[in-house]
């Protein structure tokens, strides 16, 4: 079945200037910025600028130049952020819910890249 996309969701509402953001990074197909409700000193929504609803979605159908794009941009805003690695930083953590299974609230991909502080384990064993 093919991936269906709701052009009314807020991020692709933030896209087209609808809704403001802090912007921390802005590329050619790319935009991130912070989230409205930080769970971590550092909270940032990396999304692709085309309208794809899910991690999977993106993957599979996006260009070579948006996913490049995309990963470049992940890699720079772990730096502008402080906690890339390779610039000394203590690391992060980057997570996409997808679906129902994965408690997407809004569906258009994102990465969210949480750090600023230890971050305790993935998952809570009682969930699994
Ligand atoms: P999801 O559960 O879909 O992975 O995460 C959606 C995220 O989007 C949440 O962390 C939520 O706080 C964030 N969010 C929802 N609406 C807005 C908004 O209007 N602006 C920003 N910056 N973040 C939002």
């Amino acid at each position: 079945m093919p991936h269906a996309y709701d052009p009314q969701n807020i991020f692709a509402r933030i896209l087209r200037g609808e809704i403001p953001n802090k912007t921390v990074l802005e590329t050619a197909h790319t935009l991130a910025f912070h989230d409205i409700q930080p769970q971590a000193p550092v909270h940032v929504l990396v999304i692709p600028k085309g309208a794809y609803a899910s991690y999977d979605h993106f993957a599979a159908e996006a260009s070579d130049a948006e996913i490049v794009d995309f990963n470049r941009a992940v890699a720079e805003v772990c730096r502008l952020t402080g906690v890339d690695l390779g610039e000394g930083g203590q690391g992060f953590r980057a997570i996409t819910n997808a679906g129902a299974h994965g408690v997407q609230e809004v569906p258009h991909y994102h990465l969210h890249i949480l750090g600023g502080r230890p971050l305790g384990r993935m998952l809570a064993r009682a969930d699994s």
